[in-house]
């Protein structure tokens, strides 16, 4: 049987032919066509005035933090359960990643955690909108201009969610996406950096081209700063995705409501929410199980493996990692992210590929049901209850 991949992109001829065409004829004068289409449209799509397209997600948060002026001896505040990616360029600016604990429904950072971390060294808030997920942003944001800190949205996993009415990656002083093959817009590798502020965007097209202003002809670099840009083929790619977004979202949200019924009567089984208010384009389908199934995200991968399902694990919280040993600040997390420990081990995230079908999800179902069966939840304990009990709320 052929095994069933986690993620993976849709592609139609049109991605197919704007990439043929940008090898084709996006040099000399044209060079720019792409890079230029893409990012006017992106900006479009997200709702804000500038948008620059981006080797990867990566560099787009690593430029966010540059523009906004962190560096040695600042604190940034992330969620404890994020993809590395988030935190990453908080230490390549030198300052410090403080990781906040999780609400138990949206995973994402709640306000009053994000609230408890700030000391006088803060200097930003990196929201993630975890896969499509997104925080309380009204809260986040009062959270935030009450210490005038600036927020970064990192929407890497939520193009297309929506948070009354504005899109994802619009709530920040920059937004940034990641277009990486596992994402729903894909450029193969490549990122997105959105703002309303021309200020910050300035600085991004300074810090992106080796410190030299926009059409600079002299090779007249005034700092020393970074390389950091997106192919004419790679633009192509994402602007035929782009053409197509509503296509992808609905997708990915028909993919999530095959998941919804096959497993709705299933005890002890939290999925991805989508409180009132929001939309959740449900980049990655994820699971959380009830505790007293006694299986682990480690073991559930194990078993689904076995039946040729691949799935992720839940993020580790970042504070967990061996990346971060012997950080007083991951110390500290260990210590107060009850939410963070209490779902990370319990989940995982189900295949969500676009390429999927409703007897794919069916199997996929199938095999979860059958796996749970034999271990069953302890009777009577609620999904909800039981995770907010271990983690103590
Ligand atoms: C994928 C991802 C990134 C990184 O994106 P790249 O394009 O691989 O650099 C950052 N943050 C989150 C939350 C992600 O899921």
């Amino acid at each position: 049987m052929e095994r069933i991949p986690v993620s993976g992109p849709w592609i139609t001829q049109r991605e197919i032919d704007y990439v043929t065409d940008a090898v084709t004829n996006a040099w000399y004068g044209n060079a720019n066509m792409y890079n230029e289409r893409f990012e006017r449209a992106f900006a479009e799509y997200v709702g804000t005035r500038y948008s620059v397209a981006l080797p990867s997600c990566t560099s787009a948060i690593h430029l966010s933090l540059l523009a906004l002026g962190v560096g040695p001896g600042d604190e940034v505040i992330l969620p404890d359960l994020t993809w590395i990616a988030s935190a990453a360029p908080i230490r390549y600016v030198g300052a410090t990643p403080v990781f906040a604990d999780a609400d138990a429904s949206s995973w994402c950072l709640t306000a009053e955690a994000v609230e408890a971390c700030i000391t006088p060294r803060t200097r930003a808030i990196l929201a993630v909108d975890l896969y499509g997920s997104m925080p309380d942003m009204d809260a986040l944001r009062m959270v935030a201009e009450r210490h005038g800190l600036p927020i970064v949205e990192d929407a890497a996993e939520a193009v297309g969610s929506e948070y009354r009415g504005r899109r994802a990656g619009s709530f920040g002083a920059t937004g940034v996406f990641s277009f990486h093959g596992s994402k729903t817009l894909t450029t193969g590798e490549g990122g997105m950096l959105v703002t309303d502020r021309e200020d910050l965007w300035r600085r991004v097209l300074f810090l992106r081209d080796h410190g030299r202003k926009p059409g600079d002809k002299m090779f007249f670099n005034t700092e020393v700063a970074y390389k950091y840009k997106m192919s004419s083929m790679q633009a192509a790619l994402g602007l035929a995705q782009l053409e197509r977004i509503e296509e992808l979202v609905a997708r990915k949200r028909e993919i999530f409501d095959w998941y919804r019924q096959g497993l709705a009567d299933l005890e002890g089984v939290a999925l991805n929410a989508e409180p009132e208010g929001t939309k959740n384009s449900y980049w990655m389908v994820t699971a959380v199980l009830d505790p007293s199934y006694g299986l682990c995200k480690d073991r559930l991968m194990e078993e689904m493996s076995e039946r040729h399902v691949d799935c992720r694990p839940f993020f580790h919280p970042l504070s967990s990692l061996p990346a971060f040993a012997g950080e007083i600040e991951a110390e500290r997390a260990r210590a107060r992210n009850r939410v963070s420990y209490a779902i990370s081990p319990y989940g995982i995230n189900l295949p969500s590929g676009q390429n999927l079908d409703k007897e794919k999800v069916a199997y996929v179902c199938a095999q979860l049901r059958e796996l749970l069966a034999a271990h069953g939840p302890a009777a009577g304990t609620a999904p909800a209850a039981a995770v907010l009990a271990a983690s103590g709320r």
